[in-house]
């Protein structure tokens, strides 16, 4: 175990926004960031982490796959329960910081607010499945539908849920603005339609408070 392990318990953030918002390009500098911190971290993803949570994703973002929403949901729940037993729980254990590209919040935004599941199904899976388990620091990169769908033009084939109509989306961005309302100690929303030097600056501050927390 290294010096840097000993001195720090583990943290937990996860990454949140529509498709499009910036979530992969924030990443490379938050793995920078924390590597020039001495902070040991793992990266993982939501729907993923784990042979059978890929196994998942790739059901559940596959153009052709039809679900029903319940199933949709109870999906994105095993995926996210495997993923907690094999990779977050023992991470956090064992002193690390954890930084998922999504995680529960998403389920909130895709399933609950693009797709209508409600809240109560979904909470009731979250109290199963997480047992209290939150993340420490959630940033939501927010930016307008129209936005998002003008950077992503032309740079990738759209998955089931990037394939949704307008409408879908800015349900999605409501319901991620809900939650950060609900969940505000956690959930910082910064404003993804700034330059990605702007954007940066603002991680690199949340990042120094939890550092700081101790
Ligand atoms: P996500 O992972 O959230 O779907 P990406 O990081 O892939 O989003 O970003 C989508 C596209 O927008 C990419 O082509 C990326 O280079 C571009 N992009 C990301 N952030 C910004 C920004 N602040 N300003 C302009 N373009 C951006």
């Amino acid at each position: 175990m290294s010096s840097a392990q000993q001195v720090r318990p583990g943290r937990f953030i996860t990454l949140e926004g529509i498709d499009g918002a910036g979530k992969s390009t924030h990443l490379t500098f938050i793995a920078d960031w924390l590597k020039r911190h001495d902070v040991d971290a793992v990266f993982t993803r939501e729907p993923g982490g784990t042979p059978l949570g890929e196994q998942i994703r790739e059901l559940l973002l596959a153009p052709a796959t039809v679900a029903s929403l319940d199933a949709e949901t109870l999906l994105a729940f095993a995926a996210r329960q495997q993923h907690i037993a094999d990779v977050i729980a023992p991470a956090l254990a064992a002193g690390r910081w954890l930084v998922s590209d999504r995680f529960t919040d998403s389920t909130y935004a895709f399933q609950g607010g693009g797709r209508g599941v409600p809240y109560e199904r979904i909470r009731a899976l979250e109290d199963w499945v997480q047992r209290g388990l939150q993340p420490d620091l959630t940033l939501l990169f927010d930016l307008p539908t129209e936005v998002a769908a003008g950077r992503m033009a032309g740079t990738r084939v759209p998955d089931r849920f990037e394939q949704e109509a307008a409408d879908f989306h800015r349900r999605v961005r409501a319901a991620y603005l809900r939650r950060a309302e609900e969940a505000s100690q956690r959930i910082v929303v910064l404003d993804a339609g700034r330059s990605i030097d702007d954007i940066q600056a603002d991680i690199a501050v949340h990042l120094g408070k939890l550092l700081e927390r101790g």
